[in-house]
């Protein structure tokens, strides 16, 4: 693609007017820092043209502070989609900042416990974290729904709802009393129903299992008769693998192949309803991003953004190889949830969602803006999306 606009009549329009806006502006944004961090080929798709190096030299300013984060992480250290996934972004906003931000990323473990990242960034442990809201249910049972709503909205409505529906002012809202700012930052996508070592026939054998399966999706399996578990990432193979569990979910093929999973359980079940589009969170502490710059603020931001994407593109290019190495040489069992679990499963998601809506104001409150544009975009995702899918063969 050429960084060259085309003119309504279709000449080339010269790029004059767009490349003095460029040096005019970078003083106050640094824009040199965040055109040479994010690269020429970004800008282009985005129809902005990148200023050259000579002509955003003469007056970029360079300098001032810079700030030294720590990013504290729910994740096995580098772990494929999500791992990588909290390290693209901690590389991104040090290359978009040319290095005036500098973010060391440790695994879950490494500085405090997977589980305790949450109260880590609100404490000051850490400047910033990287997981997931379904585990900070004890903090806030509104904060599940910014991780994953069984049966709820997939990537492309989650995004629609956070950015332009309203969902992403309630998450503040929600954060902003345990002195944290959340961005999404990453999504995986639907993911598997997961890894389990005993036959699901019928909603009867959901009975006794003992699963582990976070958030709300967890609470529908308790009301299905199971036992949901809490477990951090890490420790989910061995508790599969000794047999104090029956069964898992984790993520999806590319996840689950670099954990090991098919080796601990014999049959992988899809599709995830418990997960149909899970959001991952970058959060800040508060008193930390107050004191950063407005340009700095404005690099996270959109870091965070291009994160979110970048995360999902993973997941797309790397899941289906995975799930063909799975097949082809592991010879993993790969089968769909009978029609009648899938259904009274998604009504005791209902009821579970409708009774803690009932008993909790703010996730009252999100839980109806979630609903209400979950139905609008169901109807468009109906003649798009969907019928899209179907139709292609
Ligand atoms: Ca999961």
């Amino acid at each position: 693609m050429s960084a060259h606009p085309v003119a309504g009549n279709g000449r080339r329009r010269p790029l004059i007017r767009l490349a003095c806006t460029c040096v005019v502006y970078s003083a106050a944004m640094r824009r040199r820092d965040f055109v040479s961090g994010l690269g020429a080929g970004v800008l282009a798709a985005a129809g902005i043209p990148a200023c050259s190096k000579q002509q955003a030299g003469s007056d970029a300013v360079v300098g001032g502070k810079t700030y030294n984060w720590k990013m504290v992480t729910t994740w096995p250290p580098n772990f494929p989609g999500l791992g990588t996934g909290a390290a693209w972004l901690a590389k991104t906003i040090e290359a978009a900042s040319g290095g005036r931000m500098r973010i060391r990323v440790y695994g879950g473990g490494e500085l405090v416990p997977a589980l305790e990242v949450f109260d880590a960034v609100a404490g000051g442990t850490a400047e910033m974290g990287h997981g997931a809201g379904y585990y900070w249910k004890g903090k806030s049972e509104a904060a599940q729904f910014f991780g994953a709503v069984p049966f709820g909205m997939e990537v492309i409505e989650v995004n629609g709802w956070l950015y332009h529906g309203g969902g992403l002012d309630l998450w503040r809202e929600i954060y902003e009393p345990f002195g944290l700012v959340p961005f999404p930052a990453g999504n995986t996508g639907v993911q598997m129903g997961g890894w389990f070592n005993r036959e699901i026939n019928s909603v009867a054998d959901l009975r006794g299992l003992k699963m582990r399966i976070p958030g709300l999706g967890g609470d529908v399996l308790r009301r299905a008769g199971g036992t949901p578990v809490l477990l951090a990432g890490g420790d989910v193979y061995t508790a599969l693998e000794t047999g104090a569990i029956d069964a898992t979910e984790w993520v999806g093929p590319y996840n689950d192949l670099a954990f090991g999973l098919h080796q601990a359980a014999r049959y992988y079940y899809y599709p995830g309803w418990h997960e149909p589009g899970s959001v991952l969170e970058c959060i800040v502490n508060k008193r930390h991003w107050d004191e950063l710059p407005e340009d700095l603020k404005s690099i996270v931001s959109t870091a965070c953004q291009a994160a979110n994407l970048e995360m999902f593109a993973e997941y797309t290019a790397f899941n289906q190889q995975a799930l063909n190495t799975l097949v082809e040489e592991h010879k993993v069992e790969v089968r769909r949830f009978p029609d009648a679990v899938l259904k009274r499963l998604e009504e005791l998601s209902r009821e579970v969602l409708e009774d803690l809506a009932g008993r909790d104001e703010m996730v009252r409150r999100v839980y109806t803006s979630y609903k209400e544009f979950l139905e609008k975009a169901a109807r468009w995702q109906s003649i798009s999306e969907l019928a899209y899918l179907h139709t292609r063969s």
